[in-house]
């Protein structure tokens, strides 16, 4: 597959479509109008890479609607330089959104699949995370905490505590949080004790894995 103009032209819709949903930072958009979507999911799907809607990937899973990755990406507010934790890799797009926002990024994905298939791919396109984890965003990556912002891209049943405890004083947590629909709540830490939660509407995720393997 390529990238042409018709693509560009592509994006360029959908980053107008995004702002008139209420998108307004104008890094994140120009992110959108930026990634080649269509090259992230399987070729049959191409024709509506760039419609504001979610796809399925490999081992079951979805890549997000682009205005859920927009939303969650102006929510972070990232600053370039900041050290941001992904859990859910997925396709890589929205780990491109970061990467765009110059964030130093790890991800985590639990689909040994996804992970092989997108850590491949990825860089190909000249999106480099600091690096791609074969692991449980459960767990977080205390080796590499703290971060200024964490963002899940999986429906989580609850917040889970070593997510919270990696989160620098003055960062984000920014999590889908529920069952069969979420919740999108963004958690501030005010103080090494303190946070401040933020509920910001419905959403819809595939399950964030417990328990694999
Ligand atoms: N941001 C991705 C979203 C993919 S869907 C994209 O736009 O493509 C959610 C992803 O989270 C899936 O790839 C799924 O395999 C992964 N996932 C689910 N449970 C997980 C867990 N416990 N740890 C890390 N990743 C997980």
């Amino acid at each position: 597959m390529r990238d042409t103009t018709k693509h560009q032209g592509l994006r360029n819709q959908l980053a107008n479509v995004l702002k008139a949903k209420g998108i307004s930072d104008e890094n994140v958009l120009n992110a959108i109008r930026k990634i080649p979507r269509h090259l992230l999911i399987d070729s049959s799907f191409e024709s509506h890479a760039y419609q504001d809607k979610a796809f399925p990937i490999a081992a079951e899973q979805t890549i997000s609607h682009p205005f859920t990755v927009a939303f969650q990406s102006q929510t972070l507010e990232v600053v370039p330089g900041e050290k941001v934790l992904e859990i859910g890799t997925g396709s890589g797009y929205q780990t491109a959104v970061l990467l765009e926002l110059k964030a130093e990024v790890y991800s985590i994905e639990r689909q040994h699949e996804l992970f092989k298939k997108t850590s491949m791919f990825l860089p190909k396109l000249g999106y480099k995370p600091k690096r791609f984890i074969f692991g449980d965003g459960y767990k977080g990556l205390p080796e590499q905490a703290p971060f200024d912002k964490i963002i899940v891209t999986a429906g989580a049943p609850y917040v889970p505590k070593p997510l919270l405890a990696q989160v620098k004083v003055g960062g984000k947590l920014l999590i889908p949080v529920g069952d069969k629909e979420q919740v999108m709540t963004l958690f501030i830490r005010r103080s090494p004790l303190e946070f401040e939660k933020h509920e910001l509407g419905d959403f819809k995720f595939v399950p964030m894995l417990e328990k694999k393997n």
